[in-house]
């Protein structure tokens, strides 16, 4: 997708700050970051929202949630907790339309969120 950041990101064309990378996933700190650690879990592959993905998704989904574990160990926040979230289509707070994983931690998030 020419004209998304995301996909941008995955091309190398804007160079975020990258975490980790794998096969089919980028991680990258968020450039607004809501906590000591806000990190976007990216697939390569452009889908805009999770009303998009299909059951044939479901490796993939379980790929970034076991990368935001692994991350979450390396910033050392598995042990005091964390937050995984997506947010779909504008009423859920989705500002970016290539899905993506947050992980904020490293402060005590609250409930409910704003
Ligand atoms: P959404 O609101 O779609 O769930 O999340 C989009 C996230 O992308 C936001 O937390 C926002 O701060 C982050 N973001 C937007 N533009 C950029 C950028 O250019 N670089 C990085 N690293 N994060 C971005
Ligand atoms: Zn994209």
């Amino acid at each position: 997708m020419r004209d998304c950041l995301f996909c941008k990101m995955v091309s190398g064309k804007i160079q975020p700050q990258l975490v980790r990378t794998t096969e089919e996933c980028i991680a990258f700190r968020d450039i607004h970051p809501q906590a000591p650690t806000h990190i976007l879990i990216v697939p390569r592959r452009h889908i805009a929202t999770l009303n998009e993905l299909t059951a044939a998704d479901g490796p993939l989904l379980g790929k970034m949630l076991l990368l935001a574990r692994e991350i979450a160990a390396d910033e050392g926040i598995a042990e005091s907790g964390y937050r995984v979230l997506m947010n779909c289509n504008a009423g859920g707070g989705q500002t970016v339309f290539h899905i993506h994983l947050h992980l904020l931690g490293g402060r005590q998030m609250t409930w409910p969120p704003g």
